[in-house]
């Protein structure tokens, strides 16, 4: 059971839809117990832009240390497409994900390119780039429209190195990431479309706690690492199979329990590194 500490109230920014910068004054309630501690923030009147301002990095952290992070925090939309950095890229921002989803992709120099990570609110894409001065190879951008809270990148790895709480969580998330990069390369290696589907099709419901996927085939393809066709053909067998409902930019997932045992063994493995993250 959570103890409930006495409430508190918040002042979050955020972007409007044209670019303004808004505020909005946050009911927190702070729950704690011997484990570990949860905060849920709401909005006093009606939510901005519809954001959930629940990530898993930040609820894990201790609220003495959310409350000096908080006045850095900007709530801030993520359509789909938007870039949270290139290969190669200095990001000038950390992005804590509240809801939607990104994917880490790994780009070719003939534009062939595969997913090898996905990001929701469980973490921050910019782990990585914490550890050191190298900047990767990959790309990460909205693949979900969401929303999240961002702080400047430069501010935050001052915390990062200043603050051993922040850099222990920090470290302990970018090892998950890491090991979930190295579980995505070989099953993009070593697995068949079909299951690699039935394992990604699991991993973002798991995320999005909903049954309804919104994607394009375009995109979906370019996550599995196939063609459209291939695509086509492997989402045609798991429809027939009445395990999902797949239409034009939408996928439905049916029987949650078949597709469990149509996806590679890579799906237990990355959904325990999940579960297990911040336990
Ligand atoms: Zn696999």
């Amino acid at each position: 059971m959570f103890a409930r500490l006495p409430s508190k109230q918040l002042c979050v920014r955020y972007r409007g839809t044209e670019g303004e910068i808004k505020f909005v004054v946050l009911h927190a309630i702070i729950f704690a117990n011997t484990g570990g501690s949860h905060l849920r923030t709401y909005c006093k009147g009606p939510a901005p832009l519809g954001f959930s301002l629940s990530n898993l990095l930040i609820e894990t952290l201790p609220p003495a240390v959310r409350a000096v992070l908080f006045p850095y925090l900007e709530a801030v939309p993520l359509p789909v497409g938007t870039v949270l950095y290139e290969p190669e890229d200095a990001p000038r921002h950390v992005h804590f994900i509240t809801s939607g989803m990104a994917s880490i992709v790994a780009t070719m120099s003939n534009g062939d390119a595969v997913e090898v990570g996905v990001i929701s609110r469980e973490g921050m894409p910019e782990a990585l780039h914490l550890l050191g001065p190298a900047n990767g190879s990959t790309r990460c951008f909205m693949q979900i429209a969401g929303t999240g809270l961002r702080m400047e990148f430069k501010a935050f790895e001052q915390h990062f190195h200043r603050d051993e709480t922040v850099r222990r969580l920090v470290l302990r998330y970018a090892q998950y990431q890491s090991q979930m990069l190295s579980q995505l390369a070989a099953c993009n290696r070593l697995h068949e479309g079909e299951e690699r589907l039935a394992r990604w099709l699991l991993m973002v419901h798991d995320r999005l706690d909903s049954p309804d996927i919104p994607l394009t085939q375009e995109f979906l393809a370019y996550m599995i690492g196939t063609r459209r066709s291939t695509l086509t053909l492997m989402a045609g067998i798991l429809q027939r199979s009445g395990l999902i409902q797949y239409r034009r930019g939408d996928v439905r997932i049916l029987d949650r329990e078949s597709l469990e045992s149509t996806a590679c063994e890579c799906y237990p493995i990355t959904r325990r590194l999940f579960q297990e993250l911040y336990k």
